[in-house]
């Protein structure tokens, strides 16, 4: 069965879509199958794999209307990654959802269906901690949440793990807090290294180690691809190949290094 891990923050900008790109290009190249999900309306992760949200025949938004299968909306990118692309539909759909029963379970009834057929599932949350993304958590297994080290960047992020033990309360027991993930890191800078030190002390969940800033991000996403494809021996694609292999490690050895959802006031 496929293991799902939501990419959650409700700020944007932090490299949440980034993040499954790049993680899910290296799990390819790791040898597993990869399910990617856009649950963003502004269809980032969609645009940024080479895949323009304005001509496919289905997207997420049909799977959570109930009009198609997810397997019927999936595509194959050319790095190896399915990918459910999103379109601006969803955000009515995400409107349709308000009033209807299980509301928050519709992604994960959706994801049923083909969990079977892939090792990891990456869903790409919006910069919001609305329905969308509470579907998210409440079909995930993990969170992940990239944050930038800048100083208030991270406000919001005692926030997010306080909705993230409420949905493990009362949505989704499984739910588990693989880390937080800091990005676009700048280890010359003494305010990004005071900050991260900060984030360390402040919230009791790991910190997983920062992927560096560098302008080759940027660029990948403009050609349809990811670093992890454009320049694999780049400091930045040799940092999510770290995370992907701590994250096969941890799950290979029951994952018993990842820390249960609880409150955390930060
Ligand atoms: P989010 O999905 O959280 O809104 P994105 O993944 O879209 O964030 O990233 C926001 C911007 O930051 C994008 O232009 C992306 O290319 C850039 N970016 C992401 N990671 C890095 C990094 N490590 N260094 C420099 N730029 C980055
Ligand atoms: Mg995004």
């Amino acid at each position: 069965m496929g293991r799902v891990i939501a990419v959650a923050n409700q700020k944007g900008g932090v490299a949440k879509t980034t993040t499954v790109a790049s993680l899910g290009a290296a799990f390819v190249l790791r040898g597993l199958r990869v399910l990617l999900v856009d649950l963003d309306p502004q269809s980032s992760l969609t645009f940024s794999l080479g895949v323009d949200p304005d001509v496919v025949d289905h997207s997420i938004s049909d799977v959570i209307r109930g009009e198609v299968l997810l397997s019927a909306a999936r595509l194959r990118t050319s790095e190896g990654m399915d990918l459910v692309p999103s379109t601006i539909d969803l955000l009515a759909a995400e409107a349709m959802l308000l009033p209807a029963p299980q509301r928050e379970f519709v992604v994960r009834r959706g994801l049923e269906e083909v969990l079977g057929a892939y090792d990891v599932v990456l869903l790409d949350c919006s910069p919001s901690l609305g329905l969308l993304t509470l579907n998210a958590l409440a079909a995930a297994d993990e969170v992940l949440v990239p944050l930038q080290c800048e100083m208030l960047s991270h406000r919001g992020v005692g926030q997010l793990l306080d909705t993230v033990a409420d949905v493990h309360r009362l949505l989704n027991p499984r739910l588990r807090v693989r880390g937080l993930l800091p990005t676009m890191y700048d280890k010359r800078s003494v305010h990004a290294r005071a900050v991260l030190a900060d984030v360390k002390r402040r919230y009791r969940v790991p910190v997983l180690n920062p992927i560096p800033r560098s302008v080759k991000f940027a660029e990948a996403p403009s050609m349809g691809t990811t670093i992890v494809a454009t320049s694999p021996s780049s400091s930045g694609a040799r940092a999510y190949f770290r995370i992907a292999d701590g994250l096969l490690r941890a799950w290979r050895f029951g994952g018993r290094k990842v820390a249960p959802a609880r409150p955390s006031r930060g």
